[in-house]
């Protein structure tokens, strides 16, 4: 009856129909194919880690950065569905499988969207002090550091020596084990099946703005804003 009210005929209605069945069918492929990969949101406004972080450079950092990571890593699986089925963890751990005209843009590109998706979640406004980090996670560090300074000591170290950019990490080898590691560009030790649970970037472009030459500085200023918690809830996560 409505159909009819409204004069379209039975035919029309066949082929709105059919139209919006080929929309329909169609849409999953578009959905695969232009949202790959998304730039998370920060959990937090760009101004909320001053002083250790300033605005400006969190909103470089983010919209333009790793935005930049993320356009180009879906530009560089464009055309391949059956990798962009695969998390970000799963394409990085085994770069030798992709053809090989994409490994090195999925490499520094996917290393760039990856180890900044960590990075916005192991730093939080005002941190969560030393005191939010697990027992279990405790118990860890004190075994490969012996106490929670020579940790710091050795993590800053590692920011401070890498020479050129990258990023010092705190790794977890998934069986119990932590060890302070640095890796150049936008490698990651998900690379060499090991889960990252903390990183700090220490390219310019993460503090230059506000610290300039002084990366001691950003370093210390880091250690103001860990979110131990999320560092925890890692940690046990890396557990297989
Ligand atoms: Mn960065």
């Amino acid at each position: 009856m409505l159909v009819e009210q409204s004069g379209i005929t039975r035919r029309e209605l066949f082929t709105l129909t059919a139209a919006a069945v080929a929309a329909a069918a169609l849409k999953p492929q578009q959905v695969a194919a232009q949202s790959a990969f998304e730039l998370p949101e920060l959990g937090y406004a760009y101004d909320a880690l001053e002083p250790h972080i300033d605005a400006r450079t969190m909103e470089i950092h983010h919209s333009k950065h790793h935005a930049g990571y993320t356009t180009k890593l879906n530009a560089a699986l464009a055309g391949h569905e059956e990798l962009q089925a695969l998390s970000i963890e799963q394409l990085l751990a085994d770069l030798a499988r992709l053809p090989s005209e994409i490994q090195t843009a999925v490499r520094n590109n996917g290393g760039g969207y990856a180890n900044h998706n960590l990075f916005w979640t192991v730093i939080a406004p005002g941190g969560s002090g030393a005191e939010y980090i697990s027992p279990t996670l405790q118990a860890a560090l004190v075994a490969a550091f012996g106490n929670h300074d020579q940790f710091v000591a050795e993590f800053s170290t590692a920011a401070a020596t890498l020479f050129g950019s990258g990023w010092a990490w705190l790794v977890s080898d998934g069986a119990g084990g932590l060890s302070v590691q640095a890796t150049s560009n936008q490698d990651t030790p998900l690379m060499v099946g090991q889960t990252p649970i903390l990183g700090l970037d220490v390219w310019e472009h993460a503090y230059y703005l506000n610290y300039q030459n002084r990366r001691s500085d950003y370093i210390a200023a880091f250690f103001q804003i860990i979110h131990w918690g999320e560092v925890s809830r890692r940690y046990a996560a890396s557990m297989g």
